[in-house]
């Protein structure tokens, strides 16, 4: 799990996502299932009590706290279905 502070952070792992295509499902807004080499991973995008923006991954990668693409992947829906609740 790691916190998303910027945009920053995610860019190496957008340039991977754009590479590696995976495909995004919805499960439930801030919940994704994102295809990855060996199945699917789940990846939770939530903001916890300190009003930290948290994304969890279910792969190796992510328990090291490293920014994998899945979570980009999952961010970048994430944060078009954010935008469209504020301004809903
Ligand atoms: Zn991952």
């Amino acid at each position: 799990m790691f916190i998303l502070k910027g945009i920053d952070q995610l860019t190496n792992a957008i340039a991977k996502a754009k590479k590696v295509r995976p495909r995004v499902e919805f499960d439930c807004f801030g919940r994704y299932r994102v295809s990855g080499s060996k199945g699917y991973y789940t990846v939770i995008c939530r903001k916890d009590e300190r009003g930290y923006k948290t994304v969890a991954c279910s792969c190796k990668g992510a328990e090291k706290s490293l920014v994998c693409y899945h979570a980009a992947a999952a961010l970048s829906l994430h944060i078009g279905l954010a935008r469209q609740q504020q301004t809903a």
